[in-house]
This record gives structure tokens, C-alpha cells and sequence, in this order.
């Protein structure tokens, strides 16, 4: 308790050189605006929220072809509730549920297995959108699929993995000058599938500190206290140990690399990034409802969701922030997640929609 007051005391008095710490995982942003952390640090210490919200990265096209998708009759699509409400270029997936298309809201990815068993009629098409932690429930559920002998399913796939983009915006920091970023709060559900060995090579590449994090307020100030004291410095933590091991959940990884395989993949804000998505593998193709080459990344509405998730703003500096942008009515992905920057800014300010 007294290493928790010092580490307190340390974080809010600190007054050395400027400190800029990206939590790149979209629980964490939840659990530091939830906890209120930003209000126990001092005015050196900033933290920026990176590309770790699943929803938010999801380019325009990918939500133009679901729409696609939900419009022919004979196709259902099943997404998570906060993919629903994001908008493609013209519409999003409540829009095409409320014009008649069948859209249903899941909690699981194998939600839809009993459902396509029942309906032989329709193509069942899953919107499997997520990280390293979602893409063994999609690997899970294709082989369930396949024992029950199930072919009336298809995924269409954005999955993304961490390593690459972290990896892109560490090369963008090394022309950031003065606000860059200086350490990185690992994702721990990530790490806890894929390990924090890609961390390690990351660390001593670009000479930053990286710590893997657990979402408890004690965890989070330890591992910014870290990061504090070790900026500029190639180093890993694990703070995380209950949940993580370096190699990660070695089942879960095999799984995933039973059914798919590595492939480029676009993010919103970011472009397109090597290396640093999942794809169904070439057995599998038959599964795939249209993944390939959806990288169209357009929202013309003057939404800053491409600055946010690279850090180079806070949700505050977009000008449409708690105005013209709010939960209710919100413009851009950012606020449409519960895992999204603005949406846990705008939550955490207690500013009512
Ligand atoms: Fe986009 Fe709204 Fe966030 Fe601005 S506040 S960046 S419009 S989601």
C-alpha cells in the first residue's frame, strides 16, 4: 500500500521531461477513463489511446460490403452490437436492418451456428471483425461448423493482429519530434493469446519501454510508473503474469493458424499495413463472403478518428467532440464503441448526449 502511495505521489509530482504513453488496447482507454487516471498525473505525463479498439480501425469498405451483404435476401449477417451503429459510406448495418435487411446483434460468434442449422435456406454470414484475442472464436467456430457438418456459413473477415501497426507507429515516431511517443502499454488480452515476445523485438528496435498491463488501477499506475522511469530505454514487463506468459496460449495460437493465415490489412487512419491482418486460408476460401481488398477508408463527415487512433490528437481536440458528435449521434467509430477513445472521453466527462 505504502509502494501504491509512493508510486501516486511520484506520478502526480513528476516534472521532468515530457512523457506521452499510448495504451494501445481499447479496455485499457475504458478502464483509465473509468478509474479517472488521467486526473492522478501530472501535466507531463500524457496518455494517448492507440489502434486497439477492433470497431474503430474497421475501414469504410468493410462496412459498405456487410451492407451489400445485408441487402440480398438471401444472406443474414450477425455482428457485435457496437459494429451495427458504425456508418459505411452511406449507411451503417441498422440502417440496412431498418430498410428490411436481416441484421442480427450476437454475443458469440457461435451464436449463429444453431441458427444456420435450423435455416438451411439462407447464407449465415458472420461480421468477424477483431484481434489477436476474437480470432480463435472464429477458428473455434469454423471447425465446430465443419464437424456438424454446417455449410450454409461464411465470415466476412477484418482481423487484425498488433505487432505490425505498433511496429508502424514506432517508425512514424521517430519523426514526431518532441511529442513522441515514449513507452507503450502493451494489450493484455493480446499478450495473453499471442505472448509479448514481438513486444520485446519492438522494444529493442525503436528503444522504448513497453509494459504488459492488467485493467486493475493499481496495475495500470504501476506500469505507467514504469514507463516513466524507463522512457527511452528497450524494455519489457509483464505485469499481467496471472493471464499472460511470454508464449502466449499456444492451443489458441495453433487454432488460428489451422483456419487462416497471415495477409496485409487496411486500418482506419493508417492505410495499408503489411503483415498486419488474418485472412481465411486457401482450404477455406469457400467460407470467405468477400473479404479481399476492402481497404477504401472514408467518412466525410470531418471525423478525427484517424488522428485519435494514432495519438496525434485527444478526442477533445476534434471539433465536433460533445457538439455535433456524441454517443447518441455519433459521427465516427471512435464513438460509437465502448472501447473507442471519444466514446470513453465523452463518458468519463459526464457530458450528458
Ligand atoms: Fe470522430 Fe466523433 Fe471522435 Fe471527432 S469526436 S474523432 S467526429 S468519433
Amino acid at each position: 500500500m505504502r509502494e501504491l502511495d509512493n508510486i501516486k505521489s511520484f506520478l502526480k509530482n513528476y516534472d521532468g521531461p515530457d512523457i506521452k504513453i499510448m495504451e494501445v488496447c481499447g479496455t485499457h482507454t475504458a478502464a483509465i477513463m473509468h478509474l479517472g487516471i488521467p486526473s492522478m498525473l501530472s501535466e507531463h505525463i500524457r496518455l494517448i489511446s492507440g489502434p486497439g479498439c477492433p470497431v474503430c480501425v474497421t475501414v469504410t469498405a468493410y462496412i459498405d460490403k456487410l451492407v451489400t451483404l445485408a441487402m440480398n435476401p438471401s444472406n443474414i449477417i450477425y455482428a457485435f452490437g457496437d459494429l451495427l451503429r458504425v456508418m459505411g459510406s452511406q449507411k451503417s448495418l441498422s440502417m440496412a436492418k431498418a430498410d428490411g435487411a436481416r441484421v442480427r446483434m450476437v454475443y458469440s460468434p457461435l451464436d449463429m451456428l444453431d441458427a444456420a442449422e435450423k435455416d438451411p435456406e439462407h447464407t449465415h454470414i458472420f461480421a468477424a471483425v477483431g484481434f489477436e484475442t476474437t480470432t480463435p472464436v472464429y477458428a473455434l467456430l469454423l471447425e465446430e461448423a465443419a464437424r456438424r457438418k454446417i455449410r450454409n456459413i461464411k465470415l466476412l473477415t477484418s482481423l487484425k493482429t498488433m505487432p505490425a501497426v505498433i511496429d508502424r507507429l514506432c517508425r512514424a515516431n521517430d519523426t514526431n519530434g518532441g511529442s513522441r511517443i515514449t513507452g507503450f502499454i502493451a494489450p493484455g488480452h493480446v499478450c495473453a493469446v499471442s505472448g509479448y515476445a514481438a513486444y520485446r523485438m519492438l522494444a529493442d528496435k525503436y528503444r522504448l519501454p513497453f509494459v504488459v498491463s492488467g485493467f486493475t488501477g493499481e496495475t495500470l499506475l504501476a506500469s505507467i510508473y514504469t514507463l516513466v522511469k524507463s522512457a527511452g530505454e528497450p524494455l519489457v514487463r509483464n505485469y499481467y503474469p496471472q493471464v499472460v506468459r511470454e508464449e502466449g496460449n499456444m492451443a489458441a495460437q495453433e487454432a488460428v493458424l489451422r483456419i487462416f493465415r497471415p495477409c496485409d490489412a487496411a486500418w482506419r487512419g493508417l492505410g495499408v499495413i503489411a503483415g498486419s491482418g488474418m485472412v481465411l486460408r486457401k482450404e477455406y476460401e469457400n467460407l470467405d463472403a468477400g473479404s479481399e481488398n476492402l481497404i477504401e477508408d472514408r467518412t466525410g463527415t470531418g471525423c478525427r478518428c484517424a488522428d485519435v487512433l494514432t495519438g496525434k490528437i485527444l478526442p477533445e481536440e476534434c471539433p465536433m467532440f460533445g457538439r455535433a458528435c456524441t454517443p447518441r449521434e455519433p459521427k465516427g467509430a471512435c464513438m460509437v464503441s465502448q472501447e473507442g477513445s471519444c466514446f470513453n472521453h465523452f463518458t468519463a466527462a459526464g457530458i450528458r448526449s
